[in-house]
């Protein structure tokens, strides 16, 4: 059932993320900076600063050498920097495929209590315009 691809699906991506960005570095929500190594977009210096970075912290600093930006999508308010070792998009992506009877019990069980909750203001409409009719 899973994909064996590590990057999330599009049709994830299309559904929850919206379009993202494309940016010379960004900070995961995982806590790593991820920079690509090809941009044209870095400041003087800022690339040789990363590398270097990335040697004394290789866990932290992530360079993608051959790329010209790094892409961002954001979920739930956090970013995900896609090709990041923590690859968290999918994460979320795993999560959905591998419990469908539990998210749509979820669901399920939500609607019956929104139901309940309309319900409970209906009749309490009905009690409210009862009582002031006999005013
Ligand atoms: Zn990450």
């Amino acid at each position: 059932m899973l994909s064996e691809d590590r990057e999330p699906s599009d049709l994830f991506m299309k559904t929850f993320c919206g379009s993202g960005i494309g940016t010379p570095q960004a900070e995961c929500s995982c806590g790593r900076i991820n920079y690509a190594g090809s941009s044209e977009f870095m400041e003087e210096g800022e690339l040789d600063s990363l590398r270097e970075r990335t040697r004394k912290n290789p866990n932290r600093f992530i360079g993608h050498e051959n790329y010209e930006a790094i892409s961002v999508r954001t979920l739930a308010g956090r970013n995900f920097v896609l090709g990041c070792p923590c690859n968290g998009l999918k994460t979320y992506e795993d999560f959905l495929l591998t419990h469908p009877s539990e998210i749509a019990r979820y669901f399920e069980e939500h609607s019956k209590e929104q139901l309940r909750r309309v319900e409970e203001l209906i009749a309490d409409s009905q009690r409210i315009s009862e009582a002031v009719k006999k005013l």
